[in-house]
């Protein structure tokens, strides 16, 4: 949708209307700026941890004063206001974690060497200097500023390229960033397409990706070409298990406020569901009840509980696959319809069996309200039909058993396994964890090392005797 002038239309999904424009981020700019906070980050790494620190709290001060003007951009790009409101509380807590997080790494410490005592080394940090972001437009202030932070503490300078689908909160986050001068150069938010996010990789150190697999491998390739690290964070098609001990009304709750959640539109999303055959019955009969619940929030923005479907050509995909579901024998119970209101498009909470995993619904990743419901037979096939997927991004487990929970979901090939509710990666970032087969690459985004990847390590070795000389090279040393 770019025109001559590099322009780009931007939909709004409550009313289907173009209402917005961005001016696409051209390679020439992108380098110019690329320069500027390269010699920025110079100045940025030398003051010190502490005044980095500051100056983050002094950003989520100044983006608490402007919350308001902040939400209503991001409400419009995304049509929900209270994942908006909390997209922007959260980054002052994440900035504080991440402060914490900080100060509490510690650099390897001098010592001595074992093999050769009169050898002293240490292993000291150097961040990268240019860290490239590309996000999606599911979250997209919380997604463009969640690699962003640690990597600005650590003291990298940052280039964040949002989506082009929602791309409104950037002009107020420019705005904010605007306001703290310490940050000039260092936090730079970029308008453009998947061209911009290309031209990025080419100008940056490091880059942290998260989106599809599709773009996720084009990105890896241009890293790897240009010998650059690559966080790739991309797509699930996670599985929750209720195990044959589960308590269902608890499994029935947590599985559906973790499908239907930002109306199914997160990485970590359920989109699965397997129920020991014994609870079968009673768990889709609670499960329908519950999700027939939930409200869409429309007309009025501040009530219901799930928003738009964001992305049109994502009504596309849902509606794709259900009709494949249908066609090959599934059974909708509720939902199941793309529904228009005042030129948005809503899909409602959406309980499907009969479905089996060849189906597009089971194989593919869906974004959507969908809950797909299956029974297994024994723990191992509920395994096997978790880890029938080409994704491993996260998973869930229900057993009144904790340790048989934990036997089961340590069995899910995926890097997050939720014991007893769903998609807890949502709530906490303390563990690390990896992205397993296509739904990612890189090192933890979460935990300590969601702070530390963003250094190499330098070895600084000294010999303390005298200077080893030629004399040890003399091949006499070595006879027989
Ligand atoms: P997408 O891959 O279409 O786009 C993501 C970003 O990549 C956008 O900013 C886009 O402009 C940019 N881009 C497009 N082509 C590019 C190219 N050739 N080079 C560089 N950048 C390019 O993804 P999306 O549709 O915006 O997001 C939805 C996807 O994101 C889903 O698959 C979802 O599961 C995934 N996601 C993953 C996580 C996670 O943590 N694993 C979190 C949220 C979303």
């Amino acid at each position: 949708m770019s025109d001559m002038t590099n322009n780009m239309a931007v939909r709004n999904p409550r009313t289907g209307a173009n209402d917005y424009e961005i001016t696409i981020t051209t390679a020439e700019e992108i380098e110019t700026l690329a320069l500027a906070a390269r010699a920025a980050q110079v100045n940025w790494l030398a003051k010190g941890l502490d005044h980095r620190i500051s100056v983050m709290k002094e950003l989520a001060s100044v983006m608490a004063a402007n919350r308001d003007e902040l939400i209503a951009a991001l409400s419009i790009d995304t049509g929900r206001y209270a994942i908006a409101a909390q997209e922007v509380d959260a980054i002052g807590r994440n900035i504080d974690k991440w402060a914490h997080v900080a100060r509490h790494t510690e650099e390897q410490a001098e010592q001595n060497s074992m093999a050769i005592p009169s050898i002293a080394f240490r292993s000291q940090r150097k961040p990268y200097a240019l860290l490239g972001v590309i996000s999606p437009w599911n979250f997209p202030l919380l997604l463009s500023l969640i690699d962003a932070l640690p990597a600005l503490i650590a003291g990298c300078a940052v280039i964040i390229k949002p989506s082009e689908v929602t791309p409104r909160f950037a002009e107020p986050m420019r705005k904010v960033i605007d306001q703290v001068p310490g940050l000039k150069d260092l936090l730079i938010y970029i308008d453009g397409d998947g061209s911009s996010g290309a031209a990025l990789i080419d100008h940056v150190d490091m880059v942290c990706f998260t989106g599809s697999v599709r773009t996720g491998r084009k990105v890896g390739e241009a890293a790897a070409r240009n010998f650059i690290p690559a966080c790739l964070e991309l797509g699930g098609n996670d599985p929750a298990l209720v195990l044959a001990d589960a308590d269902v009304d608890r499994a029935s709750s947590a599985l559906v406020r973790g499908s239907v959640a930002a109306t199914g539109q997160a990485c970590q999303s359920i989109e699965r569901i397997y129920v020991a055959q014994s609870l079968y019955d009673e768990f889709v009969e609670k499960l329908v009840e519950k999700a027939k619940s939930v409200q869409l929030n429309t007309p009025d923005i501040h009530t219901g509980h799930i928003g738009p479907i964001i992305f049109e050509k994502q009504a596309d995909i849902l509606k794709d696959q259900l009709d494949d579901a249908v066609t090959k024998g599934a059974v909708i119970h509720c939902g199941g319809e793309i529904e228009r209101h005042e030129g948005g498009l809503w899909l409602k909470p959406t309980v499907i069996t009969n479905v089996n995993h060849g189906m597009k619904l089971m194989s593919q990743e869906t974004f959507g309200p969908i809950m797909p419901v299956m029974a297994f037979e024994d723990d191992q096939q509920a395994i096997d039909y978790a880890n029938d997927t080409e994704f491993g991004l996260s998973g869930a487990v229900f057993s009144e058993n904790k340790n048989h929970a934990v036997e089961v979901g340590s069995q899910i090939e995926a890097g997050g396994i939720s014991i007893n509710d769903a998609c807890m990666t949502a709530f906490i970032s303390e563990a690390e964890k990896n992205s397993f087969k296509l739904s990612g690459i890189g090192a933890s985004r979460m935990g300590p090392e969601g702070y530390t990847r963003f250094f190499r390590k330098q070895a600084i070795i000294t010999n303390t005797a005298d200077a080893f000389d030629v004399s040890m090279l003399d091949e006499a040393h070595s006879k027989p």
